[in-house]
């Protein structure tokens, strides 16, 4: 069994999405049960792994003669082990995504009508239910209308907008989000800790930083690190992930501010020999230039250029999917905005502070002359552009 798998949570107050856990434990103390669940969030944010519990505590011999104040699901009735272990015949877990699908949900209207063989109440999982059919809607629709008193609906989806309405109102909703880096990396010490691992908070911030708020990604890439040993240090982490440092990714954003193309082509170039990861290298400039976007908002400058940045960061992101070089399509987003910011004029000779040990004093003075250089461009577009809006006016005049 994968990392993933095996320290997934199991009960709901080991869930590991706060906002979700607060939810479902306030349903469980209503004793308010209800027979269909619609969990709406991105992939790896735990859907699934939260509907198995729903599937244990309503089954658990412990909750079995109630119709309210559940608790925890035991995890060792009978029950709870078959669900558990996924070998029940009364949890249906159906993947709207694969094929064969629309059998499977026209066979659910007639299949839900008969009564559980092994547990208190059947359990459908509908993975992707977005993707089912306009014939497995009605079907799901007319079931989820007069829904027998034995069965549970967990709906499972990463796009809501695409469920019917008809569907969405008849289910209670539940909305996971994407894991914050604290709630990823709260999920990874467990499997620190039960697989003996060596591995300080710095390198597990760092890993939960490149899984964009995904439990499973984040399991997935402790696990690919522990193949080296049970020891983890960067070492091994830029062997496997190629990540890129908080203070690469700064300098490389300081580049674009004082338009110095060269040093861009340079890094990238020394990214590309180690293998930096393209994915993460966008997730991580978005995330900085969002906070310097933010930085220069609160302090009353302003974001254009920064907003520019982020805008050619996000496209970006499509066209690593497609690209051969995958770093490519993210240098030429922050090539463009350095060229085009640069315009005609010569290059400012402005040093980028090399290493994080200069003295404060002397980094704050860099930062001032990048907030002068941007202040300078914005108020000479400007100017360009009242001469054009002139030339205009002349003219229709
Ligand atoms: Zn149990």
């Amino acid at each position: 069994m994968s990392f993933y798998q095996t320290y997934r949570p199991k009960k709901i107050a080991d869930l590991d999405l706060v906002a979700v856990r607060d939810v479902l434990l306030s349903t469980l103390a209503s004793g308010k049960i209800s027979h269909a669940y619609l969990f709406v969030g991105p992939r790896g944010s735990g859907k699934t792994s939260t509907a198995r519990i729903l599937a244990q505590l309503v089954n658990c011999e412990k909750n079995a003669c109630k119709s309210s104040d559940f608790s925890e699901p035991c995890g060792e009735c009978e029950a709870c082990r078959v669900i558990g272990g996924g070998s029940s015949v009364d949890v249906i877990e159906i993947d709207a995504a694969s094929n064969g699908l629309v059998d499977d949900i026209r066979d659910l209207r007639e299949k839900v009508r008969l009564s559980p063989v092994q547990l208190k109440k059947k359990i459908y999982i509908i993975d992707e239910v977005h993707m089912v059919s306009t014939a497995g809607f009605n079907a799901l629709l007319k079931t989820l209308e007069e829904p027998p008193a034995h069965a549970l609906f967990i709906l499972c989806t990463t796009e809501s907008q695409k469920v019917p309405e008809t569907i969405a109102s008849r289910c209670a909703r539940v909305n996971f989000t994407k894991a914050t880096i604290d709630e990823v990396i709260g999920s990874l010490l467990k499997a620190v800790k039960g697989e003996k691992l060596d591995v300080d908070k710095e390198i597990l911030q760092q890993i939960a930083e490149a899984t964009d708020g995904s439990f499973r990604e984040g399991h997935k890439i402790l696990e690919q690190l522990s193949s080296y040993g049970t020891k983890i240090d960067e070492q091994v982490l830029t062997k496997v992930l190629g990540v890129v440092g908080r203070h690469s990714v700064k300098k490389l954003l300081d580049f674009v501010m004082v338009f110095d193309t060269d040093g861009i082509i340079k890094m990238f170039d020394e990214m590309e020999k180690t293998g930096v990861k393209a994915g993460i290298l966008v997730t991580l400039l978005l995330r900085e230039a969002k906070l310097e976007m933010e930085k220069q908002i609160r302090s009353g400058e302003s974001p254009a250029i920064y907003l520019r940045i982020i805008d050619n960061l996000i496209s970006s992101a499509d066209r690593i999917k497609i690209s051969p070089l995958p770093l490519l399509p993210i240098e030429i987003a922050l090539l463009s905005v350095a060229i085009d910011e640069k315009g005609g004029e010569p290059r400012p000779k402005v040093q980028i502070p090399s290493t994080a040990s200069k003295p404060a004093q002397e980094t704050k003075k860099h930062e001032d002359s990048i907030v002068k250089l941007s202040a300078e461009t914005l108020i000479k577009r400007e100017e360009t552009e009242d001469v054009d809006r002139k030339t205009v006016q002349d003219d229709s005049g």
